[in-house]
């Protein structure tokens, strides 16, 4: 059984991973009126993993026989100067996100709660994963100062992105 405050805290995660869903697919939507499908398809995709992200805390309550709790989801910003605004919200989101797992797996720990810090170390890796990737194509964003012909090679090689057919792994 979750106690009431790693319940409490796990149900605040499920709601800031479906803000990250809705953060994205609004990025999703600011590159479509951009007209880079390539970026706009790679946040879709996203947003798609961050709705996977609260599955699988939602899964992981209901598993132990917890009581899932769903909360009002915040308005997103809906514009961005430019691609390089875009992604470096997007970083600075994701170490935000990082900070969260890392504070439920503190509770986990201070908890003596296994089964919760067994189920966290994925999501501890993935936010690693996370943060990398977002570090790569700002990098690559400033290298062709995210504009001109080598914003629109990025944007091509943005559309290689699908979503893994295993689900979130
Ligand atoms: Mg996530």
């Amino acid at each position: 059984m979750l106690s009431e405050k790693m319940q409490k805290a796990i149900n605040d995660q499920i709601n800031a991973e479906m803000w990250s869903s809705y953060l994205y697919l609004s990025m999703s939507a600011y590159f479509e009126n951009e007209g880079l499908t390539g970026f706009a398809s790679w946040m879709r995709v996203q947003a798609e993993e961050e709705n996977m992200h609260a599955m699988k805390f939602f899964d992981y309550v209901n598993g132990r026989s917890g009581r899932v709790k769903l909360q009002p989801i915040a308005e997103v910003q809906t514009e961005w100067k430019d691609t390089l605004d875009a992604f470096k919200d997007t970083l600075e989101h994701e170490q935000k996100v990082t900070g969260m797992i890392n504070n439920l797996m503190s509770i986990a720990i201070d908890e003596k709660d296994f089964a919760t810090q067994s189920f966290l170390k994925w999501f501890i890796d993935e936010q690693v994963e996370e943060e990398a990737t977002v570090n790569e194509i700002l990098d690559q964003l400033n290298l062709v100062n995210a504009s001109g012909h080598g914003l629109f090679m990025i944007d091509k090689d943005m559309k290689g992105r699908s979503l893994p057919a295993s689900g979130a792994e």
